[in-house]
């Protein structure tokens, strides 16, 4: 487990995000002497999902949270492309709608979560009710500050339910991130991804720092983990992402069904099938 022990944060912890370097790549000198190893990732990926599925006992929940352009699409393209879509789903959470919001904070979430033998990703979470909406003041104080215990208290009843969860906050550097939104200006392909709401969103980097920094002290727990991953390299990021998804569901200890049938029936079946 050393990618998972490497980045998870300890539960109880107090993240000061200044502390961890994202710009951080181990000892890979670059993107193309990790290729090899990226690949291999990819497959064990499949191949521990496809197990996973078969398996069916649990589900697993894979939380991205990061500031804009830390590359929480990116991940997914990256995590979820190895794996077979058929035991995938991907829920992407924005402002709430009209619906979402006349319910409690959670309702939305609690009906995305992956089904037994699902993995299943969020772009965005239940975390964003005490980020957005702490930075922006959407609700009382007295409100987002009781959903740290509530997030916990719902965490630990999915896990309670069989369900993994694996959260990570995807870390990216402000000069990292204008520099992203450099490449979004300059390039057509990027361009529609462009917000106005993201140059100003930038302008809140410090509360959103500490919004993160009490989200990932009071919300990583021994059942349900906060990673934080140095994301200033896209290449890293979904490495690391990657390998603690492998080391983690490698630990699991899944098998296979037994198969439902008689196989040696099957087999003469078989063989009287061929020989008519
Ligand atoms: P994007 O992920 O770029 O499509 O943007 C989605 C937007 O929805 C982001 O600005 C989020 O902060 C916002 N959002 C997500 N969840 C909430 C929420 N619970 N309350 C308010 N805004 C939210
Ligand atoms: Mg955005």
């Amino acid at each position: 487990m050393k990618y998972v022990n490497r980045f998870r944060v300890a539960p109880g912890s107090a993240v000061k995000l200044k502390n961890f370097d994202p710009g951080f790549k181990g000892h890979h000198k670059s993107h193309t002497e990790a290729t090899e190893e990226i690949e291999q990732d990819r497959t064990k990926l499949r191949d521990l999902q496809e197990l996973f599925y078969a398996d069916g006992r649990g589900s697993l929940l894979i939380c991205l949270q990061g500031m804009d352009t830390a590359g929480k699409d990116g991940t997914i393209g990256h995590v979820l492309g190895a794996m077979n879509p058929q035991g995938c789903r991907v829920a992407g959470f924005k402002q709430p709608s009209a619906e979402e919001a006349a319910h409690d904070f959670l309702w939305r979430i609690h009906r995305a979560t992956p089904a037994k033998g699902e993995i299943g990703i969020f772009n965005r979470s239940h975390y964003e009710d005490v980020l957005v909406v702490r930075v922006h003041d959407l609700v009382p104080r007295a409100v987002w500050s009781q959903r740290y215990d509530q997030i916990n208290g719902f965490e630990k009843e999915l896990v309670e339910s069989d369900t993994h969860i694996l959260k990570f906050y995807l870390h990216v550097s402000k000069q990292e991130q204008l520099r992203r939104f450099k490449d979004r200006l300059d390039d057509p392909a990027k361009q529609w991804k462009i917000s106005e709401a993201d140059y100003k969103e930038r302008t809140f980097w410090a509360e959103y720092e500490a919004a993160y920094e009490e989200a990932l002290s009071r919300c990583s727990t021994e059942s349900a983990p906060w990673f934080v991953i140095p994301a200033n390299h896209k290449w890293f990021r979904n490495l690391a992402v990657a390998r603690i998804v492998v080391e983690y569901l490698e630990a699991l200890k899944m098998k296979r069904p037994e198969p439902k049938v008689d196989l040696e029936y099957i087999r003469r079946e078989y063989h009287a099938a061929k020989e008519a």
